[in-house]
Formats: C-alpha cells, sequence, structure tokens
C-alpha cells in the first residue's frame, strides 16, 4: 500500500513560539479577542484560526489531532480526554431515539457495557453479531440502523474485521462505519481501506508509557465539527476535553510509534511461534494457523507487522493466574490491563478487561478462562525472555 502513515506523521512542521523545535504548550482555558465581533463569529464557528474556550479547542489539541489525522489519512481528527470519551461522544452525535447500532461483540468491555447498558437509555439499541461473518452483519441491519462498529483487531480474542468489505456494507445501507483501531495503530489505516471514523484509545499503544488516558475520532472536518459544535455537539456538550498539558506530552510519544511498533511486532511474532510450536493454543493474526492471517496480510502497511497483542490458551483460570504471578515474580511482565507498555503487561479478559460481558456470552464466543492477554513489551533480548517464560510454564505444568 503507498499509505506511508509513519512518514505522514514526520513530514508535519510545527515550531514553538521562540523557534522550539516542539509547539508551544498552551496553558489557558480562555482566549482573548481583539474585537467583539470575532468572538462572536468564533461562537458561530465562523472564525479560522480563533480560539474561543479549551472545552472546545486549544492549540495543543489541534497539534496531536492533525498529526493523528495524518497518521490515519483523515481530514482532521479531535483529541479527547480518554478513548471512551472518544467512543461514547461518536455514538451519541450519530444515533437519537429510535436509532440501531450493528456493532461487533468482541469489542472492548467498557465499550460493550455502553452500547447494551447505558445506549438503551436513550432508546438506542444494539445487536451484537460476529463481525467476520457478513451475510450475519447484514442481516442485523435494520432501516433504523445508523452505525457499524466494530475494532480492526478485536479485544481480547484478537479476532480481524475485514474493513473493505464492511465499508461496502455500510455504504449500500448508508451506514457510518466506526472503527476502533487501538489495537493496530500504523499497521492498518481503516478510513484508507473504506471506514468513515477510526478512533483511537491514545491510552495505549499511541502513548505507549502508560502515564496518561486520551483518545481520538479521526474523520471528515464536517464530522469533526459537528462533534465540536456549541449547540449540539457531543464532545463539546458532554465535555470529554483533554488537557493541554497531556496533548503535548502525547505528541512527543507519537512520534516514536513506529518504531516502537515494529519491536513489539517482532517480539510478539517470536513470542508467538515459540508458544505455537510448544504446542499451546496460541492467537495472534501473524500466526499461519490464525482464521483472519490473510486478511490481516491483504490490509496491513507492512512495515510495522501483526501488532503486539497475543493470547494463549492455558487452560484454566487457576493456571492462568499462577502462571501470571510466576511471571511477573520473574520480572518478565507485569500483571495489569492495559497495553502498549514498555513492559510486557499480562491480564486474564475473563475476570477483567471483559468482565462486563456476561459469562454465558463469553464461552458463546470463545473467551475461555484460561486466556491470558499478552501485551509484548519492548524486551532487547526476547529469546532469554521466552526461556524464561517456558521455564515458568514448566515448573506449573502447563507444558
Ligand atoms: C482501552 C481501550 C479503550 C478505552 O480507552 P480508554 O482510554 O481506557 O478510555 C477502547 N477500545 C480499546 C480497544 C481499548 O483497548
Amino acid at each position: 500500500m503507498a499509505f506511508k502513515p509513519a512518514n505522514n506523521i514526520q513530514d508535519l512542521q510545527y515550531f514553538g513560539e521562540f523557534g522550539g523545535v516542539n509547539p508551544s504548550i498552551s496553558d489557558s482555558s480562555t482566549y482573548t479577542f481583539l474585537s467583539a465581533k470575532t468572538m462572536f463569529d468564533t461562537f458561530e464557528g465562523n472564525a479560522d484560526g480563533c480560539y474561543l474556550y479549551s472545552r472546545h479547542s486549544t492549540p495543543s489539541n489541534l497539534y496531536l489531532g492533525e498529526a493523528l489525522a495524518a497518521m490515519e489519512g483523515t481530514e482532521t481528527a479531535s483529541v479527547t480526554a480518554s478513548g471512551m470519551g472518544a467512543i461514547t461522544p461518536v455514538i451519541m452525535q450519530l444515533c437519537g431515539a429510535g436509532d440501531h447500532v450493528v456493532s461487533s461483540r468482541t469489542i472492548y468491555g467498557g465499550t460493550y457495557a455502553f452500547l447494551k447498558n447505558f445506549a438503551p437509555r436513550f432508546n438506542v439499541k444494539t445487536t451484537f453479531v460476529d463481525i467476520t461473518k457478513l451475510d450475519v452483519v447484514e442481516a442485523a441491519i435494520t432501516p433504523n440502523t445508523k452505525i457499524l462498529y466494530c475494532e480492526s483487531v478485536s479485544n481480547p480474542l484478537l479476532e480481524v474485521a475485514d474493513i473493505s468489505e464492511l465499508s461496502k456494507l455500510a455504504k449500500k445501507h448508508n451506514l457510518q462505519l466506526v472503527v476502533d483501531n487501538t489495537f493496530s495503530p500504523l499497521s492498518v489505516s481503516p478510513v484508507q481501506l473504506g471506514a468513515d471514523i477510526v478512533i483511537h484509545s491514545l491510552t495505549k499503544f499511541i502513548n505507549g508509557s502508560s502515564d496518561t488516558v486520551g483518545g481520538v475520532v479521526c474523520g471528515s472536518q464536517e464530522f469533526i465539527d459537528s462533534l465540536r459544535n456549541v449547540n449540539d455537539g457531543a464532545c463539546m456538550l458532554l465535555g470529554s476535553t483533554m488537557d493541554s498539558l497531556r496533548a503535548a506530552s502525547i505528541l512527543k510519544n507519537l512520534r516514536t510509534l513506529h518504531i516502537r511498533m515494529q519491536q513489539h511486532s517482532l517480539n510478539a511474532t517470536y513470542l508467538a511461534e515459540k508458544f505455537e510450536a510448544d504446542g499451546l493454543k496460541t492467537v495472534y493474526p501473524g500466526l499461519a494457523s490464525h482464521p483472519s492471517h490473510d486478511l490481516f496480510k491483504s490490509m496491513m502497511n507492512e512495515k510495522y507487522g501483526f501488532g503486539g497483542m497475543l493470547t494463549i490458551d492455558v487452560g484454566s483460570l487457576e493456571n492462568a493466574n499462577a502462571l501470571m504471578e510466576l511471571m511477573q515474580e520473574k520480572n518478565l511482565g507485569y500483571l495489569a490491563v492495559s497495553l502498549g507498555f514498555y513492559k510486557t503487561l499480562f491480564s486474564a479478559p475473563g475476570s477483567s478487561t471483559s468482565s462486563e460481558i456476561p459469562e454465558d456470552e463469553q464461552k458463546e464466543m470463545g473467551l475461555s478462562n484460561g486466556l491470558i492477554r499478552f501485551s509484548i513489551g519492548l524486551d532487547a533480548d526476547i529469546e532469554r525472555t521466552y526461556k524464561t517464560m517456558r521455564a515458568c510454564m514448566e515448573s506449573l505444568d502447563i507444558l
């Protein structure tokens, strides 16, 4: 694919106020106007380049937004205080009472809980489907459906969405295809494949240092403007605003994302191949055994690999807990939720990040008790990591 997301970030050029190599941080919640007329025009959304109030926009947030729009190849983007603070306004902006969402059933637990338990309060209903079955997806669409929602690579089962085919369905039925690309930044560019709106939790790989939460919505100028509209914009009115200091720090981390993703992918590929050869049930999009391996390959920006996320099944929750505790003791990583850190992070999704999903539904979607989700770190010596992990598994009779 000709699309070069990391170059697009690198090619941006913003100087600080005094010629600094980083843009200056604008540390203000409100902005002065030389004329009252300009203030009025800004309220009406007709004064480009003017700032009004920082819940609406700030220079630092715009710099980060533009860098993320360059990464995804969208007209523009709006950063938010968290990933959920990006997801919920997008849904509320696109749906009103009586509207309907068709969503993948394997999505982030918080998104699932929002669609299943919260949005119905506003009479927004969701049908959850197996996103890999396009006929099932299409059959779930009703005249009231407004959104087709999925993750490029799903949490935690690492199912891969066929974004090109889903976008055809979305266009046919006049829906917005909204894709959460948190698990595969740079590797997959959903808008290039036909998605309308891309969301990230910046908390994960993009920021990469597990020191902040953040989110972004990437899309058309028209849609992003609608989110920020002072009269009826969900970002403006629900108020999930990112702080300027955070925007500035995330922008600096974003610039090394391509190097980090390459190392995450390299390490995850090494471990996935070893685990599978050892006879462990291993799920990683980079393995030929993954049901969507070829699909992922056809969608990916090759350089960045198959990503840093993999799962193994160690048979029972007891095994999973014992292994995770032992791996932490051996300093192979941390027993923690979240992803994209320099250290490997592991958790058992059934009892943590996906615990919002009822047990019978977990079973139905193949989320077993012995599943461990790994976010593979930036380990300099992954062979040593593997040997120590293997020794942990042997000592617990898992291998
Ligand atoms: C973490 C995560 C979110 C939510 O992001 P926050 O920054 O925690 O609000 C959404 N989607 C996916 C895939 C995630 O991993």
